[in-house]
């Protein structure tokens, strides 16, 4: 049996499922936001699922994995399809499952929610704030369409951060239901340290059918932009203001000049080409504070806020400025950037960025989240990239871990090169047992398909799809 006949095996075997039949359909099942990255848009353009079914049910998943692992069929989990590395791509085609219709929330309680995965983020925390008055602690900035399963299980942490952390910080996750990919597939669920197992694991070693996340007090945010000549004015107030522990925050992100002026068409007409901004989100009862700490920032300008502004055009959510929707404006404008993914870590933060500002802008433009990490106030750079070729960005990102900031590789579709360029070993250990065949989501983990990879260069899976 080729792979073809096995794959039109099991599609047969599940017909009686809602599986999607139209070819353009199907491709774009198959896309993420993999194009940010001119890498792996040169790579993965073509790549396309066989066939693309939508399970209604925990039983339909797990019918779903039998089959597939009964045929040797390849099985690619896809929330909403918004991860930016190829990670909802069906590298070597095979099936995509499409959680679409698993969007039930099913128990709201003080403090924590019980949700089915394919739930929009935005949608989750309607049921939450209606049922109530609660929202989600941190939520990807593609809230309105990203799904629950898909942040864990793709993503890192986002617009919450500054306060929460991230999502692979303890109390982050509470638990997570998993089915395996087996000849009978088990139904387990992860609580504490076994969460690292498939969280943030690309679906590679189990399909999460529910999740119980932690729930904080939804507000009516206040969202503001304030403006700086200087940028490491806007470093510093970022970082003082999220320092402030009477301040609710839930977003301080710092755009250098000249990103407001040129990237965000609404907010072009209030600043100037050397205007440096800071988004913000601050909860209403902490605007008396707020205030009050802005007034001790002579060099801070408040140009906008969304409770009280005469702009002609609104600009829309601030967090839709912020984490990596900077990168999607900007690349709406000039097709040629592109990112990095920065840990600027505490106490050294603020000196590397200073260093990597000074010799690279404006080559390379800061874009910075704040973002808590064991109790410290630190940076994520999402830096903005005019990319010219491969050579000149790797020639970048080993600048950056020569002085000392550690680089999440966005430019590769594997989790170790995406991640910390090492085998996450717990990970590893769960797909042995939960993904015997190496079915799910074949090429994101390199430690299975390659132990002894040295990381000396881009690693490419050798079963990739070949273009046509
Ligand atoms: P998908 O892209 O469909 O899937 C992501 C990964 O999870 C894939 O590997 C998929 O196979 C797997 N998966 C999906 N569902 C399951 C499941 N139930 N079980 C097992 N595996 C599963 N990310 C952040 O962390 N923070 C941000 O602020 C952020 N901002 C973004 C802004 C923009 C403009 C874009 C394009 C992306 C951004 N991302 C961000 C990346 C991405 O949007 C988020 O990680 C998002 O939450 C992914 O959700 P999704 O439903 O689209 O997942």
């Amino acid at each position: 049996m080729t792979m073809k006949d096995n794959v039109a095996a099991a599609k047969a075997a599940l017909s009686h499922l809602d599986i999607e039949e139209k070819d353009v359909a199907i491709k774009a099942a198959s896309r993420d936001f993999f194009w940010y990255s001119p890498v792996l848009k040169a790579r993965l353009d073509h790549v396309t699922a066989d066939f693309v079914v939508r399970p209604r049910s925990e039983a339909e998943v797990i019918e779903i994995l039998k089959t597939c692992f009964a045929h040797d069929c390849p099985v690619t989990t896809r929330g909403a399809g918004t991860g930016n590395y190829g990670q909802a791509m069906p590298l070597e085609g095979g099936c995509v499952m499409h959680l679409r219709h698993m969007d039930k929330v099913k128990e709201i309680h003080p403090g924590r929610v019980i949700t089915e995965p394919g739930v929009l983020l935005k949608d989750l925390d309607a049921a939450t704030k209606k049922h109530s008055g609660q929202e989600l602690r941190m939520f990807s900035s593609t809230w309105a369409t990203a799904t629950i399963g898909g942040f864990i299980a793709g993503g890192s942490g986002g617009v919450g951060s500054c306060t929460w952390g991230s999502l692979r910080d303890l109390g982050n996750i509470i638990r997570l239901r998993v089915v395996t990919m087996e000849a009978e597939p088990r139904i387990l669920e992860f609580r504490g340290d076994e969460l690292a197992r498939v969280s943030h694991a690309y679906g590679t070693n189990g399909i999460i059918t529910e999740l119980e996340m932690p729930l904080a007090p939804a507000y009516d945010w206040t969202e503001m932009f304030v403006a700086t000549d200087d940028f490491m004015d806007a470093v510093r107030f970022a970082e003082d203001l999220a320092n402030q522990d009477g301040i609710l925050m839930k977003l301080g992100t710092v755009f250098e000049a000249p990103i407001a002026h040129e990237y965000f068409q609404r907010v072009k007409p209030y600043v100037q080409p050397g205007t440096n901004m800071i988004g913000l989100m601050i909860a209403p009862h902490s605007m008396d504070g707020f205030l009050t700490f802005l007034g001790r920032r002579p060099e801070a300008r408040l140009i906008y806020r969304s409770d009280d502004n005469d702009w002609e055009r609104g600009p829309g959510p601030v967090f839709e400025y912020g984490w990596n929707h900077t990168t999607l404006r900007a690349l709406k404008v000039d097709p040629s950037i592109t990112y990095l993914q920065v840990r600027y870590g505490f106490p050294n933060h603020k000196a590397l960025i200073e260093k990597m500002q000074a010799k690279f802008s404006p080559e390379i433009l800061q874009h910075l989240e704040v973002l808590r990490e064991s109790g410290k106030v630190m940076f994520a750079g999402l830096t903005l990239v005019k990319f010219t070729t491969e050579e000149r960005l790797d020639e970048i990102i080993r600048a950056h871990e020569e002085a000392g900031a550690m680089i999440f590789n966005p430019h590769r579709y594997t989790l170790e090169e995406g991640g910390r360029q090492t085998v996450d070993d717990r990970q590893l250990r769960f797909k042995r047992e939960a993904d015997p065949k190496g079915l799910l989501n074949p090429g994101k983990m390199i430690s299975w398909d390659d132990p002894d990879w040295s990381y000396d260069r881009m690693y490419a899976y050798p079963k990739l799809q070949p273009a046509e």
